[in-house]
């Protein structure tokens, strides 16, 4: 297969792999199907390639996992005899589970990749799991892909890796102009200038926008502090002035803001509660 990522995404990915720190488990979020079954190949491929450069896509070992018959690499497939693509238990257990701490084949790591991964695994499925996944054989990387974590058992979501792809088009140009505006203020000495930003935000849609543009912003701020380097001069921003436990603060205020635009809120009252939000958490010491 083809690896088709959006840049910003496929430097996550690989910058991960080049970190050598791959954790054992790995949830991708976000983005469409095809994005996220390429970033897991991706991963996969880094965990698996031959060369100081992972992922190279261009040695034996790479090009086996594009071309779906590497070994080590394992899909495994919705049960035949059920609807719905889901994998049975016993079939999860007869086809995959007995063979996880076996070593691998020729790769210095063994993978499985669980697309669509909530509906693939029911709940007694990703229990069975879990002991593997809380104690996991040397060089095993479970990956799996979803729309949203949160549709994971939190028990295998909270000894994940979640990475959330950016998404297309989410947001245009002035979105990113204000999101930018509100870094300014976030990160200014003085609270008048968040405020300020904040205020000028007349409309619903508007600010539905630019909060969704903030937040890959922060997301990506998140992503700085596991290793994963960024150019982005915002994002750089953010992280001079921030640290994990704000960023994670200030991604949830506005998740929560966002939720209550969907509600018939007032606009002003929503728009200063988000401030003092913003201020309680940038300049709480
Ligand atoms: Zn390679």
């Amino acid at each position: 297969m083809e690896i088709k990522l959006q840049q910003d995404n496929e430097q996550m990915i690989r910058a991960l792999s080049r970190s050598g720190r791959i954790p054992h488990t790995v949830i991708i979020e976000s983005g469409d199907s095809g994005e996220r079954e390429s970033a897991a190949i991706l991963l996969a491929a880094g965990a698996v390639c031959e060369q100081e450069d992972r992922p190279c896509l261009s040695c034996k070992a790479c090009r086996k996992v594009l071309e779906g018959f590497h070994p080590d690499v394992f899909i495994p497939e919705p049960s035949k005899n059920l609807k719905s693509g889901i994998l049975s238990l016993k079939d999860l257990r007869d086809d995959y589970l007995a063979q996880m701490s076996i070593k691998p084949n020729e790769a210095s790591a063994k993978v499985y990749i669980f697309r669509d991964a909530d509906k693939l695994l029911r709940e007694d499925s990703q229990n069975a799991l879990l002991k593997t996944i809380e104690e996991p054989p040397q060089n095993l990387l479970f990956i799996f892909t979803l729309e949203s974590a949160k549709n994971m058992l939190l028990t295998v979501r909270s000894r994940a890796r979640i990475i959330t792809l950016r998404r297309t088009s989410s947001t245009d140009e002035e979105s990113e102009q204000v999101a930018r505006a509100l870094i300014g203020g976030i990160v200014s000495l003085y609270e008048y200038d968040l405020l300020r930003e904040l205020t000028a935000l007349s409309d619903k849609e508007k600010l539905r926008s630019s909060l969704t543009a903030l937040t890959e912003k922060l997301r990506l701020a998140l992503a700085f502090y596991s290793g994963i380097r960024t150019d982005d001069g915002d994002v750089k921003k953010l992280t001079r002035k921030l640290d994990r436990s704000r960023t994670i603060a200030l991604i949830e205020a506005t998740g929560e803001a966002l939720s209550k635009l969907k509600t018939n809120v007032n606009l002003q009252l929503l728009v200063t509660w988000l401030s003092s939000q913003y201020r309680r958490i940038t300049w709480q010491k």
